[in-house]
């Protein structure tokens, strides 16, 4: 429902999309294609559209790993729950430390981590505790073990000791009622755990998105089948698939369309019925066998269909019938880049994620790279440490976008801006690592 409306919404607000996609000044126009548009503008577009899927489910804290918070998460108690000892030693009152020399303390029990010592200390009073063992009644500093001197049944201590010294309050991590996640937020192995530590056993998520895929182009064969003069196997679909997985969406993979008019509007049809996303690969350029947006343009709208950036620049965004709808051009390389930099963030929000974007960080660059003004150029590079110790980062091989091997050889993107010009070795370049792309 929500995500119908958001449709409705957003649709009033496009004029034209194509029209202005056309709009930019001069001086920011891809040269070889005024159509393009920026990055940061296809994105805007993107984000315009993507609402959160509606559709929450209860699930059980484990399998919860991995998914998006539908509602924020309200401790129900203190952690710690109680007031216990940060070392192991001995649990006073700090009206019987000694205001100089040394004091005598006797001991007149134990309190171990999940064994409290039920009986109170009094004055003149010490009891043994160990690490995470409840404060006694009357204790309220603890002398760790190594600076107390065991005479018989007592302790000898200096005064050199504070009040609270080594105590960790009930309720200093988090008190109940405390917002201890809010909504939007993915689950992760730090939440499990934060999230067991206060009894928290069932969890309400944004149940996943659905996205459906397949690959268009005469020459794609599925694995198992043979090679044909001219034919490729089908790798597109497993680099989605990956992706997708990972990112935590359920896949419909639908498998490869002919370049055909009618199988292609029938797999747009079938695969919008399905899902909240139709994910497609190939046939998006102006080749003659590129039918892709013409239908998905007949079932629904396109809003762009070129992006400023390469790889990928025949990148097609739009709806067909109420879902989402990217077409992504069929370059291996492309495809990847493409889904990165504007599929996931789309896929985040539909999740329900409050923060969909990725950060860059800088370093400096031990290549030289060549950049083409006025787009966006997304290399693939290998970050390491140099010879001095200093994360540098170098291209990771040939950079063609059908050239996967940089893709599985490299371990980042380095992102060249749309204004930027040509690297030369030691300068800084934005680098986004392959490893924060993967949620
Ligand atoms: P297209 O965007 O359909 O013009 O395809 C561009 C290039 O990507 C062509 O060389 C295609 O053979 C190749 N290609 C398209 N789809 C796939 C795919 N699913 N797997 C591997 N290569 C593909
Ligand atoms: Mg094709």
């Amino acid at each position: 429902m929500r995500r119908k409306a958001g449709w409705r919404k957003a649709r009033r607000l496009t004029v034209t999309p194509m029209t202005e996609t056309r709009s930019h000044p001069k001086s920011c126009q891809d040269e070889k294609d005024p159509s393009a548009l920026p990055v940061g503008d296809a994105l805007a577009v993107i984000l315009k559209y993507a609402g959160a899927v509606a559709g929450t489910e209860k699930l059980a804290l484990r399998s919860a790993l991995g998914r998006v918070l539908a509602r924020p998460v309200i401790s129900p108690v203190d952690v710690p729950a109680h007031r216990n000892s940060a070392m192991d030693g001995f649990a006073l009152a700090a009206a019987d430390l000694p205001e100089s020399g040394t004091g005598d303390l006797s001991v007149v029990g134990s309190a171990y981590a999940g064994t409290p010592f039920r009986r109170g200390v009094g004055a003149g009073e010490c009891v043994r505790i160990m690490t995470g063992a409840k404060m006694p009644e009357g204790a309220d500093t603890v002398v760790i073990q190594e600076e107390a001197e065991q005479v018989g049944e007592r302790i000898r201590i200096t005064a050199d000791n504070k009040q609270g010294q080594n105590v960790r309050e009930a309720g200093e991590d988090i008190a109940a009622g405390d917002t201890v996640l809010a909504q939007g937020t993915r689950i992760g192995p730090a939440q499990l755990g934060l999230l067991a530590s206060l009894g928290i056993a069932e969890l309400s998520v944004n149940r996943r998105p659905r996205v459906a895929i397949f690959s268009s182009g005469d020459e794609l064969r599925s694995l198992g089948e043979s090679l044909e003069e001219g034919e490729i196997y089908d790798s597109n679909r497993y680099t989605l698939y990956g992706m997708l997985c990972e990112l935590g969406v359920d896949v419909i993979d639908m498998g490869v369309i002919r370049d055909e008019r009618e199988a292609i509007r029938g797999a747009l049809e079938e695969a919008a019925g399905q899902a909240d996303v139709v994910l497609t690969t190939g046939g998006v350029s102006v080749g003659e066998a590129d039918y892709l947006q013409d239908e998905a343009a007949r079932l629904g709208e396109i809003l762009f269909s070129k992006v400023a950036i390469k790889p990928g620049r025949p990148l097609t965004f739009g709806r067909v019938a109420n879902v989402l709808f990217f077409g992504l051009p069929g370059n291996p390389v492309a495809v990847m880049v493409g889904f990165y930099q504007f599929v996931r963030p789309a896929l985040k929000r539909l999740m329900g994620e409050a923060s969909v974007t990725t950060p860059t960080f800088a370093v400096r660059s031990a290549s030289k790279l060549k950049k083409a003004p006025n787009r966006t150029e997304v290399q693939r590079g290998v970050l390491e440490l140099d010879a001095d110790g200093d994360l540098t980062v170098r291209l990771a091989g040939r950079q063609g976008s059908g050239i996967l091997s940089s893709m599985s050889k490299g371990n980042c993107f380095i992102l060249l801006p749309h204004d930027g010009g040509p690297v030369a070795p030691g300068d800084m370049v934005e680098v986004q690592p392959f490893d924060m792309l993967r949620w």
